[in-house]
């Protein structure tokens, strides 16, 4: 700790002469104390970010039964066949572009974790997508840790990078609202709690409406969602604020016609399944 000697040394002398005259002890203290804190406050790390400070856990949405499954879904005659139960051949590895090398059978494909996110070969701007998923009958785990996988609406780039509208159990399962089951991440939860039980099919139908930018760069138009959960509206016409983030603020960055992303959660409960995967191009 300095001394008040020193303390006088902030005074210090120019040529010999003084320009400020020594302060009194009590003055001397108080901007030690100055000096101090200002030190400490220095030496601390800026305040974390906190993947809890974008988790919102109220209003819980009602909880609505969705009508008996009519599923699956055929796809009307304009539709591109993203996934008809037989093969991978429209996806790819999101990492490395590889052929996706998550498991098919049953004629339904099964999140291989260790596999990493797949995406559509072909790349889209505003769609209407069918998707129906399954969380398994004898899913463990809770939270984010049930089942969790996703629907990025468009992938802008490796790993989760994107809009995704989240897939989880969220059948008598806890979570942040804006993280559950027909929530855009972390932007947005469901008007609705539509989910169905464990082991059986359920479906996402969506209308999406890619972000438009301008020549610069500039964001002249959010993307637009709206999303049907087991024929249950839960999202309707949702504004997005950007990209979705597990840390942090939402936030766009310019892209073009986007693959269609499927996310494999590293997790350790069960992996959902997908089947009668189908979009339409919308002007
Ligand atoms: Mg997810």
């Amino acid at each position: 700790m300095p001394g008040l000697a020193q303390l006088h040394g902030l005074q210090r002398v120019s040529a010999g002469v003084p320009r400020v005259q020594s302060v009194p002890l009590c003055k001397a203290r108080h901007l030690l104390w100055l000096m101090l804190s200002a030190a400490a406050a220095h030496a601390q790390p800026a305040a974390q970010v906190r993947p809890e400070d974008t988790e919102v856990w109220k209003p819980v949405p009602p909880i609505v039964s969705p009508a008996p499954a009519t599923l699956p879904a055929a796809p009307p005659a304009d539709a591109i066949v993203l996934f008809d139960g037989t093969n991978l051949d429209e996806w790819i590895n999101t990492s490395d572009g590889s052929p996706a090398a998550w498991s098919v059978a049953d004629r339904c494909m099964v999140v291989v974790k260790q596999a990493g996110n797949i995406e559509t070969r072909r790349k889209f701007r505003n769609y209407e997508l069918h998707l129906e998923w399954r969380v398994p009958a004898d899913v463990t785990g809770s939270g984010q840790a049930r089942a969790n996988s996703g629907v990025f609406l468009a992938s802008t780039g490796k790993g989760d990078r994107g809009y995704e509208l989240q897939i989880l159990d969220s059948y008598r399962n806890d979570t942040y609202v804006n993280g559950m089951a027909g929530s855009i991440y972390k932007q947005s939860a469901p008007l609705a709690n539509a989910s169905r039980k464990p082991g059986e099919w359920q479906s996402y139908d969506v209308v999406w409406k890619a972000p438009v930018f301008g020549a610069d760069g500039t964001l002249t138009s959010p993307a637009r969602a709206t999303v049907l959960f087991n024929g249950v509206l839960v999202q309707d016409d949702f504004e997005l604020r950007g990209e979705t983030v597990y840390i942090g603020a939402p936030a766009y960055t310019p892209h073009g016609d986007s693959p269609i992303k499927l996310q494999a959660h590293n997790d350790p409960s069960a992996a959902p399944s997908f089947r009668n995967i189908w979009v339409r191009a919308l002007p």
